[in-house]
């Protein structure tokens, strides 16, 4: 590996309260080298001119289906990683509602073996019960030394709260946090998008917000019992925003994520009955919108997340009831953070960075999050200002289920390096 100088971009690394137009300098050793004002590296040290452009540490991405093992006709790994870089991302964490579910450590193993040169790297949620059928408890103590991150229940919630009780005894006792997928099923019944006017006006089963309301209240309320660290994923409605505000005025041990579409869109994409925007939480409505931007703003929701769900064109292209819940989110979401959120005002540059990639590392406890001298230089570098529109056929994801296909977006990543390789886009 050759050193790398990133010359004159504005360095941006909540880690360091830095904010700064400055050098970064790549060691040859995989590792940040250097960082400061006008750096010599000498004259065979190849030069990034990074005029114009943010250079800040690589986004991770806490919520990826990638979709390994079983699934890889919809994403795997080389796409899934490829897609990442592509978003600006040097790291995905990915969830364990793969087929088979990730409940064993061989499975661990083996994603982070076809991972290890990949174009991000990847960190793995381990699945809380067998098959995720939420009847036995997986080995979770397996799970971590084979390299899990956090023990998890995406699309698939722990319904009964004992098991769940004794699922975060367990991480507490093991150090993970607990990944939780907050929704009550019997709440949501068959219902496919957000219960109210737009979906009356379409005549579609409407999921009422009270599904995820109650998944989170309960949640947090078993994580303050148990004194588990419990991760809420993509948190959309205002009320359950208002809980995990509250619960952390309690000192809960909870931390939260949004994803971009649940403040850039809202029901109403689901008019003209477009698949691609039937996801799980549903998009919700302004009032959710505007609390869940409060929420990024004030601090209670700590990170933003992209539930990037890969789905075949011949699973979207049914009938709204029948399609399966997701939308593909690595490669739009650096581009809807910074035109519907940084450039309104809702954050800074430097808030979104922590969100998108400091905020992930500290919650996770993994590699990055910081271009500290010393650390691995995994690094994003991004054009704040450039204007593009967005083409599901130049994704890198095998997947094209984007509601986003010709809209216009702010902020594009131009490089990537990961452990100080520079990762071609
Ligand atoms: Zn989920």
């Amino acid at each position: 590996m050759t050193a790398t100088l990133l010359k004159n971009g504005r360095v941006i690394d909540p880690a360091n309260s830095r904010d700064e137009v400055a050098d970064v300098l790549v060691g040859a050793d995989g590792n940040i080298g250097q960082v400061g004002p006008n750096l010599d590296a000498g004259p065979d040290v190849p030069v990034l001119d990074c005029t114009g452009q943010v250079v800040a540490p690589g986004l991770i991405d806490m919520h990826v289906h990638l979709r390994v093992p079983g699934q890889e006709y919809k994403e795997d790994v080389p796409s899934g990683t490829a897609a990442a870089a592509n978003g600006g991302f040097t790291a995905i964490v990915c969830q364990p509602n793969t087929r088979p579910a990730i409940d064993h450590a061989s499975i661990v193993k083996d994603i982070l073996a076809q991972a290890r040169d990949a174009s991000a790297r990847v960190h793995v949620i381990g699945a809380v019960s067998m098959g995720l059928e939420n009847k036995e408890l997986t080995e979770m103590a397996d799970l971590k030394d084979a390299g899990v991150v956090g023990i998890g229940d995406d699309a698939f919630p722990v319904h009964d709260s004992g098991f769940l009780r004794r699922a975060m005894e367990y991480c507490r006792m093991l150090d993970l946090p607990y990944i939780a997928h907050c929704e009550d099923k019997d709440l949501t019944g068959d219902g496919v998008m957000n219960e109210g006017y737009v979906s009356t006006v379409l005549g579609l089963k409407g999921i009422p917000r009270s599904a995820e309301n109650v998944g989170t209240a309960r949640n947090v309320l078993l994580a303050m019992a148990t004194g588990c660290r419990l991760h809420v994923l993509h948190v959309s409605t205002k009320e359950s925003v208002e809980i995990i505000r509250h619960a952390k005025k309690f000192g809960a041990p909870v931390t939260c994520e949004t994803c971009p579409q649940y403040v850039a869109l809202t029901d109403e994409a689901c008019y003209g009955y477009d698949t691609n925007a039937k996801m799980s939480p549903p998009l919700r409505t302004r009032a959710d919108q505007d609390a869940v931007k409060q929420g990024l703003a004030d601090g209670t929701i700590d990170a933003i997340a992209t539930d990037h769900a890969p789905h075949a064109p011949h699973e979207k292209e049914q009938e709204f009831a029948r399609v399966p819940f997701g939308m593909l989110g690595l490669e739009t979401a650096l581009g809807l953070v910074i035109t519907h959120l940084v450039k309104p005002g809702v954050l800074t540059l430097a808030q979104a960075i922590e969100k998108m990639s400091t905020a992930p590392a500290r919650i996770l406890r993994v590699l990055g999050g910081t271009l500290s001298v010393g650390a691995p230089a995994d690094i994003t570098v991004f054009d704040p200002d450039a204007e593009w529109t967005v083409d599901v056929s130049q994704f890198k994801s095998k997947s094209r289920n984007s509601v986003l296909n010709g809209v216009t977006l702010m902020g594009r990543p131009v490089a990537t390096f990961v452990g100080g390789r520079q990762i071609c886009l």
